[in-house]
């Protein structure tokens, strides 16, 4: 992932090191949004007295549904300024489906700040850790390990802020495919792919639409400066086919804002289901941590959301942030997961299990 700050030397016994302070903006949101945030700060916060070099300083922001109906705006202007500003944002989910603006769409604030701050480049990255979490059969811990990389800011999204009128008889939305955009998301794409088996398959659907002929023809002109990577196309109806029977010729899986947006979900059924996946959204100045999940309305407020999906994204923070001791913090946090999830009781109601949000967390700390 592009990093935000390069990785420090390691220091030398006779220099004094200085402690490096990274501002974080926290939005815990609305619906299980806060319940999963406050797991993942627990987290952080029992991490922090070994990341000796690194303090990571905490601002909450107010912004939300939440927020909407207490002020009438989902992303205050200071809340947004704070974000900007901030070293990395951590947040929980936005939005409800009962508050929505006057022309009945849903507040999606969490997009808004995507867009504003061109977050160009979405990271879902899924992993098995247990046999029993996956609804496919034969797959082991380690058997699916996938990261899908999304465009954020243009395909099938970019006209969601023109209204329609009430009485038309025809609503058109525009997929945005430019140049400049698929040359970063697939360059980021390819990035990726280095850090994992090499391999980036484009998701498209070339054999329809012109923009998606386009969209390949500057995929293939980027892959040209990367010829160690294996490059190649799948169109999305068959990546949905193959992603249920054959998921392991994938590993890097590049695609569009919309196709991006109902893929994620798919790679994360394979998993064990929407809290497991986590997220990030990043831009060449900022980066936003996130689970794939939103605010899941129906399980909220009664203790038992599955808060892994936040903790793996504040670990995917860790690492953004690129300090030897974040890293190493990641690391841990990673291994403690694998290690929680090696041990098939110890589940939350999503996956069958009894723990609560709260005790789930418990069992990946007792392993930090
Ligand atoms: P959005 O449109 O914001 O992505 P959504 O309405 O598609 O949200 P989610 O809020 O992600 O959906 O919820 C989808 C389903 O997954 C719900 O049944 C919800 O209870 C479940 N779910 C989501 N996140 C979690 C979690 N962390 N733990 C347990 N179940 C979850």
């Amino acid at each position: 992932m592009p990093l935000k700050h390069s990785v420090d030397p390691a220091p030398s016994a006779s220099v004094a090191t200085t402690e490096r302070v990274f501002e974080i903006a926290v939005l815990p949101g609305d619906g299980i949004g806060p319940e999963v945030c406050a797991e993942a700060l627990r987290v952080l916060c029992h991490l922090q007295p070994a990341m000796r070099g690194a303090r990571l300083a905490f601002t909450e922001q107010p912004v939300g549904a939440a927020e909407y109906l207490r002020h009438g705006d989902p992303l205050p202007e200071a809340a947004f300024e704070a974000c900007r500003r901030a070293d990395a944002v951590l947040l929980g989910a936005m939005g409800l489906p009962s508050v929505r603006w006057p022309d009945g769409r849903e507040l999606t604030p969490q997009i808004d700040l995507r867009e504003r701050l061109d977050l160009y480049c979405g990271l879902r990255p899924v992993r098995l850790y247990h046999t029993n979490d996956s609804p496919l059969k034969n797959f082991h811990a380690g058997d699916l390990d996938l990261l899908l990389v999304r465009e954020n800011t243009e395909g099938l999204f970019s006209t969601r802020h023109h209204g329609h009128s009430v009485n038309a008889d025809r609503v058109c939305d525009l997929m945005t495919i430019t140049r400049r955009g698929t040359e970063r998301i697939a360059r980021a794409a390819f990035r990726e792919s280095r850090k994992r088996r090499g391999h980036v398959t484009l998701v498209d659907k070339a054999n329809v639409m012109p923009s998606m002929v386009f969209f390949r023809q500057v995929f293939n002109d980027v892959a040209k400066e990367f010829p160690d990577v294996q490059a190649d196309h799948v169109y999305v109806d068959a990546a949905s086919l193959f992603l249920i029977k054959d998921p392991r010729r994938f590993d890097v899986l590049l695609t569009e804002n919309l196709f991006g947006d109902i893929l994620s979900d798919l790679i994360a059924a394979l998993v064990g289901g929407m809290g497991m996946a986590p997220s990030a959204d990043i831009g060449d100045e900022c980066a936003v941590f996130q689970p794939s999940h939103g605010t899941a309305p129906d399980i909220a407020g009664k203790g038992i959301a599955n808060p892994t999906a936040m903790i793996l994204s504040a670990a995917m923070m860790l690492e953004w942030l690129a300090h030897p001791d974040t890293v190493a913090a990641a690391a841990r946090i990673r291994r403690a997961v694998e290690q929680v999830y090696a041990d098939p009781t110890l589940r939350t109601a999503d996956l069958g299990g009894r723990l609560t949000t709260t005790q789930l967390t418990d069992k990946i700390i007792e392993q930090l």
